[in-house]
C-alpha cells in the first residue's frame, strides 16, 4: 500500500482551499527541493526531489507550502492504525508506504484479494480522507511494482500465472537493487528488460554483477522473491557520504560537498518520516585519519537548513583549513518519530506554550520581539475570533490568513496587521480539525 502524493494530499486535506490545485511541498530557499507534489502539479512536469525553483518554473500557478512533518506523521499513524486492524502481518516502510501479508489471504483467489484491497482503500479514504493505492502479487517486489502501476487512486492484483508476463516487459531499472551503475552495466551488454536479464545464463549474471548480487537479481528476475514481510528494527541513524576521486583542499568546494551530503542524508531522514537531534560530520584526510565531530540540538528537527548549517559549522572544527580531504560524510542521529516543532522552524510567540529550552546551537533562532513578528506562508495560526487558519501570504506589515481545517468547508481569507494581538502561532496538528475549542491541547487523538 502506497499513499498517493502523500505530503501534498495531507496539505489538501487540511487546507480545503488548495484541493484540486497544484501543490508543491518543500523548501523555499535557493537550494530547496520538492518533497511532495500533488497530481495537479505533476501534470505540469513538477515532481519530488526536483529543485523547487525548477518545479515553480514548470508550474508557476502552484501553491508552495513548507513541509509539516508532524501532521504527515499524525495522518500516517491514523492510516497505519487502520492497516493493522485489517492485516496481522504489516511492515511499515516509510511514512506513506507499508507491506501487508494478511494470513487470511494466503492462497486466496484474486477476487478475494481485490475485495480486501478495495475495502481497505475505501476505509482509508472515508476515515482519514487521503487516497491509498494498493498493489498485490506473489512477493514484495511484485506488490511494490503493482502499487506503482495502480497509481493514482487505484489497485492492481497480479495473479501468480501472470506475474512473469508483467515483470519481464519492464525495464531492469524497475527492479529492487538495480541503480544507475548496474543498469548501465546491463545496458552495455544489450540487456534492458527484466525478461532479458531472466534469460541470461546465471554464470554470466554473476560474472557481470558479482556473486551475491548477481544471484539475487537473477532470482528476482525469475519471479522468485522470498523476502519476508516483517517489521524491521528502526535504524538508529541515517547518513550519506562520498569519497572524492582527488583529495579536496579548497574550503568552499569542501563546504559544498558537506551541504550535498547533508541533503542526501536529509532525503533519507524525510523518507523515514523522522527528525534528528544530532548532526555528525565525518571527514577522512589524505592520511586516512578519520575525524568525527557532532552537534546536538535541544529538540529534533527535520529542517534541511538547520541540519546542513550545523554540518557546515562542524567542518572547521574537524579539520584545519588547507587539509587535503578524501571523504566527507554527514549523519543524523537522535532520531525522533515525532518532530518537536523547534524554535528554528517558527519564531517563538509570546502566546505559544512552547516548552523547549533555547537551542544550544547558534543560528536563526532568536525570537523577534512581538512587534516584528514574521509570518511565513504556510504557518498555522489561531485567531481568537476566527479560529484555526494558515498564512497565505505576508508583507508590508500585513498578513493574510485563510481560516479552515480538514473539518471545515473551504474557508474565508482575512487580512490583519502582522502584530494583531488576536493572532498567534498554532499547533499544526490542529489543522486536522480533530479538536474543538482546545487552543492549548496536545494535538488530536
Ligand atoms: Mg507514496
Amino acid at each position: 500500500m502506497d499513499m498517493d502524493a502523500f505530503f501534498a494530499s495531507v496539505e489538501q486535506l487540511t487546507r480545503p482551499t488548495v484541493r484540486g490545485r497544484p501543490v508543491l511541498v518543500g523548501g523555499l530557499g535557493p537550494r530547496g527541493t520538492v518533497a511532495g507534489a500533488s497530481y495537479e502539479a505533476r501534470e505540469y512536469g513538477a515532481k519530488s526531489a526536483m529543485p523547487m525553483a525548477e518545479a515553480r518554473r514548470r508550474c508557476p500557478v502552484s501553491v508552495v507550502l513548507p513541509p509539516r512533518f508532524r501532521v504527515y506523521q499524525a495522518v500516517s499513524r491514523h492510516v497505519l492504525g487502520i492497516v493493522r486492524e485489517t492485516s496481522d502481518v504489516v511492515q511499515q516502510v516509510s511514512v506513506d508506504e507499508a507491506f501487508l501479508e494478511p494470513t487470511e489471504l494466503a492462497g486466496a483467489p484474486v477476487q478475494r484479494v481485490e475485495e480486501f484491497a478495495a475495502s481497505l482503500r475505501e476505509r482509508v479514504q472515508r476515515e482519514v480522507g487521503v487516497v491509498a493505492s494498493i498493489g498485490a502479487g506473489p512477493g514484495k517486489q511484485l506488490a511494490k511494482i503493482a502499487s506503482g502501476l495502480a497509481k493514482p487512486d487505484g489497485m492492481l492484483v497480479v495473479p501468480p500465472e501472470e506475474q512473469l508476463e508483467l515483470l519481464w516487459a519492464l525495464p531492469v531499472r524497475t527492479m529492487w537493487g538495480i541503480g544507475p551503475v548496474t543498469e548501465s552495466k546491463l545496458h552495455r551488454i544489450g540487456v534492458s528488460t527484466i525478461g532479458e536479464l531472466a534469460a541470461m545464463h546465471p554464470q554470466d549474471v554473476t560474472s557481470l554483477l558479482g556473486q551475491a548480487i548477481g544471484t539475487e537479481l537473477h532470482r528476482l528476475a525469475q519471479g522468485i522473491d522470498d523476502h519476508p514481510v516483517a517489521e524491521r528494527a528502526e535504524a538508529k541513524q541515517v547518513s550519506a557520504e562520498t569519497t572524492f576521486d582527488h583529495d579536496i583542499t579548497d574550503r568552499e568546494t569542501l563546504l559544498a560537498e558537506v551541504v550535498g551530503q547533508a541533503e542526501n542524508a536529509h532525503r533519507r531522514l524525510v523518507a523515514s518520516g523522522r527528525a534528528a537531534r544530532t548532526v555528525t560530520l565525518k571527514v577522512r584526510d589524505s592520511d586516512f585519519t578519520t575525524i568525527s565531530r557532532a552537534e546536538t540540538f535541544s529538540s529534533a528537527t527535520s529542517d534541511l537548513h538547520t541540519l546542513s548549517a550545523a554540518a557546515r559549522r562542524l567542518l572547521p572544527i574537524a579539520v584545519p583549513p588547507g587539509t587535503p580531504v578524501r571523504l566527507v560524510g554527514v549523519s543524523f542521529s537522535g532520531l525522533a518519530t515525532s518532530e518537536q516543532e523547534s524554535l528554528f522552524d517558527h519564531p517563538a510567540d509570546p502566546d505559544d506554550d512552547l516548552p523547549e529550552a533555547e537551542p544550544e546551537a547558534s543560528g536563526p533562532a532568536d525570537a523577534p520581539p512581538p512587534s516584528a513578528r514574521q509570518w511565513r506562508a504556510g504557518d498555522d495560526v489561531r485567531h481568537t475570533e476566527h479560529g484555526h487558519g494558515w498564512v497565505q501570504g505576508a508583507g508590508h506589515g500585513r498578513v493574510t490568513v485563510r481560516f479552515e481545517t480538514a473539518a471545515t468547508e473551504r474557508g474565508v481569507a482575512r487580512t490583519f496587521s502582522v502584530d494583531d494581538p488576536q493572532l498567534s502561532t498554532a499547533d499544526p496538528l490542529d489543522s486536522l480539525g480533530l479538536e474543538v475549542d482546545q487552543p492549548c491541547g496536545g494535538g488530536g487523538r
